[in-house]
């Protein structure tokens, strides 16, 4: 097999891979942590590079595992010795950006901050958010159909993408760098790689959809003691601002408290004795008409007593203050340790039941010592769960699962709402899926990669 890796190294040449005990020295996710183990890492540089290379493995029968910014949350690039990791990290070009059809052209590894960046730079905007952004690349984010922050207005990635450059297992490459919003001629081949987690195809470029600059931002953060108030808070500020709404992110009690008590650099913008926060956010095209509205839903809200306290932002600086405790993962995670996250959706309607259920199935486990932080995306349906079971030693990761994703079912929920199943969710997909639609995923992996040489063992096992 050193044969493959040195017919591999013709093609992409002596900075294209890393091979050896160089190997160990790559982490294996976004803070740069873990030792790497494969057979090499590959860095191709073009799409015909890396279609040469795929040609050479599907020919060896050689497993392929394609890694952006490892920023993925459901160990979606892990890789055994026998693997070799694709990195697309050295394919970030932004090779065009067209002002008057609001599109990008990007490379896959591009990291998603540089695409915002530049969309800045020519008055635009790009409509996906999230924290990970400095890390995340483009094919990263297409192969996971990341969410983010502002889903709840302008929908995922798949909603972001126009058009998608692939390479098949075989390397075949599959140019469909479409660039309008409208193009019906037949399938919309694109869709099939959107969230399919790198198991039918390596994203090489893509098509990118832009929206407006946003001239005014407005965001607030509010507290409320009755779940059923944040529904029509959600519904209001929905409907009365206009189709402005850009996020709208709940956090609970035990979330807030949390993170306040865990990192004392955040200064409490309200008490920590509600029972919910909610950060809204609205992005308009005015900067004073957009202010007057949002305060107007506001006040109503106040006045109707469906919320009890608020806190505006009146600079950006108060604003990023507001954002840095619903986005600190960081503390959320080191203070809970040992302690797993999840993130699952369910329609609203259930959520405060399906956090009981998971409450008390926790105190029947673990009792007192066991801690719960929720949060999330609630705009989309979508929450994220932390749990410490408050054990002193190693977490049993299956016992948890079992608590968060048991009581799912009953509300018709899904294990992921936005981070993918890769191989942490597999046994747990047929909570979510029916036997029918399993099959046919399972027949579109076999006629689209045969050999099951691309990410296997990801998502379908
Ligand atoms: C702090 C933090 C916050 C986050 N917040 C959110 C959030 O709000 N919403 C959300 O949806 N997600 C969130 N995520 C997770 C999110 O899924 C990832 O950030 C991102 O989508 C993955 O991009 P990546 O380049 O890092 O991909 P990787 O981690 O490198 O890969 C992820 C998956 O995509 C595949 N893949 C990577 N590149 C390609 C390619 N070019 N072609 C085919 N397959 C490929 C991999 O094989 C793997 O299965 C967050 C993560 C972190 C660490």
């Amino acid at each position: 097999m050193q044969g493959l890796v040195f017919q591999i190294e013709k093609i992409v040449g002596k900075s294209g891979i890393i091979s050896g005990d160089d190997v160990a020295g790559r982490p294996t996710n976004w803070l740069g942590l873990g030792n790497r183990e494969a057979k090499a890492i590959i860095r191709p540089k073009t799409t015909e590079e890396l279609s040469q290379v795929m040609k050479l493995c599907y020919e060896a029968g050689q497993t392929m595992v394609p890694a952006g910014g490892l920023s993925g949350l459901v160990q979606g690039t892990d890789t055994d010795k026998d693997d070799v990791l694709i990195s697309l990290e050295r394919m970030r070009e932004i090779e065009a950006i067209d002002e008057a059809g609001a599109t990008m052209i990007v490379q896959a590894g591009v990291p998603l901050q540089s695409v915002q960046e530049r969309a800045e730079q020519a008055s635009m905007s790009f409509a996906v958010d999230l924290g990970a952004r400095g890390s995340a690349s483009i094919g990263g984010l297409i192969a996971t159909n990341a969410g983010g922050n502002s889903v709840i207005r302008y929908g995922m990635m798949r909603e972001q993408v126009l058009g998608l450059e692939v390479v098949l297992a075989d390397g075949t490459i599959i140019s469909s760098m479409n660039s309008m919003l409208k193009n019906n001629a037949g399938y919309d081949l694109k869709q099939l790689f959107i969230g399919s987690e790198g198991t039918l195809g390596i994203v090489t470029r893509a098509v990118l959809r832009l929206r407006p600059a946003m001239v005014s931002t407005n965001t607030v953060l509010v507290a409320v003691n009755d779940f059923d108030n944040i529904a029509k808070l959600l519904k209001n500020f929905s409907s009365d601002l206009g189709g402005t709404l850009n996020a709208f992110e709940v956090m609970w009690q035990n979330y807030y408290s949390l993170i306040l008590d865990g990192n004392k650099q955040h200064k409490a913008p309200l008490p920590d004795d509600y029972a919910y926060y909610i950060l809204i956010e609205a992005c308009g095209g005015d900067q004073q008409l957009d202010a007057t509205s949002f305060m107007q839903v506001l006040e109503n809200a106040m006045e109707n007593e469906l919320i009890l306290d608020a806190v505006v932002a009146s600079s950006e600086e108060q604003r990023n203050a507001l954002w840095a405790i619903r986005d600190d993962i960081i503390t959320l995670v080191m203070t809970m340790l040992p302690a797993a996250a999840f993130d699952v959706s369910l329609p609203i309607v259930h959520m405060e039941k399906y956090i009981a259920d998971v409450t008390s199935n926790m105190q029947d486990k673990w009792g007192d010592k066991a801690k719960l932080a929720v949060f999330g995306h609630l705009g989309d349906s979508n929450i994220h769960l932390a749990i410490g079971t408050g054990v002193e030693n190693e977490l049993d990761h299956g016992e948890v699962e079992e608590v968060v994703y048991q009581p799912l079912a009953n509300y018709g929920g899904s294990v992921s709402a936005e981070h993918g199943i890769g191989l942490e969710k597999r046994e747990w997909l047929p909570t979510s899926r029916s036997t029918a639609e399993l099959d046919l995923m399972r027949s579109l992996k076999k006629m689209m990669d045969p050999k099951n040489i691309l990410n296997p063992g990801k998502v379908l096992g």
